[in-house]
């Protein structure tokens, strides 16, 4: 087996920071040691990677992404080939995607289709997380069953999505109930969905049909109550480990800072999105140029504290994880499904390859530290979902690692850097500090001087042990 060097830089984890250099062996980390060290103990390695004046870090972990989503009569646009891809141009070496079922079909089924689409596809490592859109008997064994055997140990549930994805509070204390019972953690899409879509159709009744009308339907309140009440189900069920996805508002995040300090396992994250873009700049542009920046849960007003307020979250660890919600589709021919009628507009924002960048910039704007950036994007991801051997950089690891340079300059957009297959950018003309520099995946360079050099099919599936946070 080969070693690699990565010297002269300063390696940072989610608890410090320090001069030292990284020595791999094959596909792990074998040492991490004093700057100069590998040559007076006669370590003669095979490649030396200069990282002098270079961040060091764990290659990212994005634990939210959709490739190939069959959705809203169309897909998601990027592929596991082309995601992955993108992922890793943007210092991501593993993503967990979502394994659907929806109700009436198997579990097994639908996990063995997304295994099918993944399969000798991927640039880097990959898990699944298994949604269940139909809570039953069947579906319930299917669970256990897929934490036993199969490496799946977080189940996604919908209070949004009525007669699509949705779940009662019935079928949720089940499903919970179920995942106590095997450590599993649930993740939870918590928007009220039967209230939203009366305000949906109350809207379109009216007229009110611009892109806009999806964030104004989509109110605060209705994220903050199904947040609220996914955890008291949470509770109920023997307090099982519960993660948010994609929070957006203050409102929600008030509630899981409140579960937590009752001391139950709640946990959450947000994307980029919520973080940087809003209903008035984005959302609500005029003629129809905002379905670009239609997702759910929603982009919020400016107006309010919301995005103050995540980035706090962060910081103070009521929000343990940035992922991206991963799910683009192009204007052309994708969003323009929604052409006077938002409700028709495909639901998803492409970012897999830009969270890094962002949130590294929200450290430049004295948001966060160097380490909670990586603790967010790597270290707390693959702790919380069981990726034993990611997000961290110590020996016995995989050698996932992003070399970030603090003084390049990196500009987002389709004539720019942009790798996702989507016809325009949701950060266009963003410039942000730093860059991507290197990325190895288990050891193998994947991305250098700005070319991508690794290989379709060198990503393995992952599976994925219980959290870590819990046992
Ligand atoms: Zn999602």
């Amino acid at each position: 087996m080969s070693t690699t060097l990565l010297s002269g830089g300063v390696v940072i984890s989610a608890t410090g920071r320090r001069a030292a250099d990284v020595l791999i062996d094959g596909e792990s980390i074998a040492a991490i040691l004093a700057p100069g060290q590998a040559a007076s103990l006669g370590v003669v390695p095979d490649t030396t990677i200069d990282a002098t004046d270079k961040y060091v870090v764990p290659g990212g972990v994005d634990v939210h992404t959709h490739m190939s989503l069959p959705t809203s009569g169309t897909e998601s646009s990027d592929t596991f080939e082309t995601g992955t891809i993108a992922a890793a141009w943007g210092g991501v070496t593993t993503i967990v995607d979502f394994a659907t079922q929806t109700a009436g079909l198997s579990v097994h089924d639908g996990l063995a289709e997304w295994h099918e689409k993944a399969a000798g596809n991927c640039a880097i490592d990959y898990g699944f997380h298994q949604v269940i859109g139909g809570v039953d008997e069947e579906s319930l064994k299917a669970m256990t069953y897929l934490v036993d055997n199969e490496g799946i140990t977080s189940f996604k549930l919908f209070m949004a999505y009525p007669g699509v994805l949705y779940s009662d509070d019935g079928q949720i204390l089940r499903a919970m109930q179920n995942a106590s019972e095997s450590g599993a953690l649930i993740m939870m899409h918590a928007e009220n969905g039967i209230a939203i879509d009366v305000l949906v159709q109350q809207a379109i009744a009216r007229g009110d049909t611009d892109p806009r009308f999806h964030s104004t339907t989509r109110p605060v309140e209705l994220e903050a109550e199904a947040t609220h009440r996914a955890i008291q189900l949470a509770k109920v069920a023997g307090n099982v480990p519960l993660y948010i996805v994609h929070m957006s508002a203050s409102e929600a995040l008030a509630e899981v800072a409140a579960a937590q300090n009752a001391g139950l396992n709640v946990f959450a994250e947000t994307c980029p999105q919520y973080l940087y873009l809003s209903l008035e700049d984005h959302l609500a542009q005029p003629g129809f140029d905002g379905a670009k920046f239609v997702c759910s849960t929603p982009l919020r007003t400016k107006h309010e504290h919301h995005q103050n307020d995540l980035w706090k979250g962060l910081r103070m660890n009521q929000l343990a994880v940035v992922s991206t919600d991963h799910c683009p589709f192009c204007f052309k021919d994708q969003k323009e499904l929604g052409v006077g009628d938002f409700s028709k507009i495909p639901n998803g924002i492409g970012g897999v390859e830009h969270r890094m960048e962002l949130i590294y910039q929200g450290v430049v704007a004295g948001e966060l530290s160097l380490e909670r950036w990586v603790e967010t994007c790597s270290t707390t991801p693959a702790r919380l979902f069981g990726l034993e051997k990611k997000g961290v950089l110590e020996p016995g690891a995989d050698a996932d690692v992003l070399i970030w340079d603090p003084n390049g300059t990196t500009t987002i957009g389709v004539n720019d850097k942009h790798h996702m297959n989507m016809d325009y950018s949701a950060y266009e003309g963003f410039v942000v500090d730093g860059k991507v520099d290197t990325v190895l995946s288990r050891g193998t360079v994947i991305v250098e001087n700005d070319s991508f050099v690794g290989r379709v099919g060198h990503g393995k599936y992952i599976k994925r042990s219980l959290s870590n946070y819990l046992r």
